[in-house]
């Protein structure tokens, strides 16, 4: 399995881009930076899209793939999600006033793209690897992906507080390669974390207690403005398998 991470920061600036993981070239896990960080060779070959909720950094370069994509491929290429983020984009993405409804265009029998909804807890059989939806807790339904293709896997949790059926499920991988996962704001921001749903290194913390697991831990999300303050924040929980997940770094099994 190759994985390849498009984007992985919390916030866009110059270098830092949205996230965005690429498998095996043909499945994209979250759209922050598809067109970002792809040629338009790249973007066409990929098939797949599974999009974790419905915020605007893991759903933003959708628009300009579709556009990009438009006229070169054969299959419509299918955004699975919840259909709570689905719904989201039906009414307002692709809606024709902030984007072309590119699920009907060039007709409703032949799209550029399809959407497919997923439950949490299902496997999906695509290009070779099954992808399984599990729940977490953010501030819209969201889920976290278990990716395996029968010899290897990793977890990607997205973003999340405080949850726990993704780390059952981690602990319950026996082939689990890696884990991706969040750390959004620092320790001081604690109180932002909670009313956004997501984690500060302290939090983080307390997650990777219920990993039972010696598997290494990649932390993305960190917000560009605050990683200085973040990274002594990560270093000081003393778990030798935390490090940052970087962009464009390739993970090969
Ligand atoms: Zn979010
Ligand atoms: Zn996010």
């Amino acid at each position: 399995m190759e994985l390849r991470i498009l984007g992985c920061s919390g916030g866009e600036a110059d270098g830092e881009r949205l996230t965005g993981l690429l498998v095996n070239g043909c499945v994209a896990i979250d759209a922050g930076s598809i067109t970002a960080a792809l040629t338009v060779a790249e973007q066409v070959k990929i098939q797949h899209v599974f999009l974790s909720h419905s915020h605007l950094d893991h759903i933003c370069t959708l628009p300009f793939f579709t556009k990009n994509i438009f006229g070169h491929t054969h299959e419509a290429v299918e955004i699975h999600a919840l259909p709570e983020t689905l719904d989201v984009l039906r009414r307002h993405l692709f809606n024709d006033e902030l984007w072309p409804d590119f699920s009907v265009i060039p007709s409703p029998n032949d799209p550029t793209i399809r959407y497919t909804e997923i439950e949490p807890e299902c496997s999906y059989h695509v290009c070779g690897l099954h992808i399984t939806p599990i729940r977490v807790n953010h501030l819209v339904p969201c889920v976290g992906y278990k990716v395996d293709d029968g010899k290897d896997a990793f977890i990607f949790t997205s973003d999340t507080a405080e949850t726990d059926r993704i780390w059952e499920v981690a602990n319950a991988t026996p082939n689990l390669r890696l884990v991706i996962t969040e750390a959004s704001f620092p320790n001081e921001q604690a109180w932002l974390a909670e009313a956004s749903k997501h984690l500060t290194p302290a939090k983080l913390g307390a997650e990777l207690a219920k990993l039972r697991r010696a598997v290494p831990v990649r932390i993305y999300h960190l917000t560009p403005g605050d990683k200085a303050t973040m990274l002594p924040q990560l270093e000081a929980l003393g778990d030798a398998r935390v490090r940052l997940l970087t962009q464009d770094e390739r993970l090969v099994w």
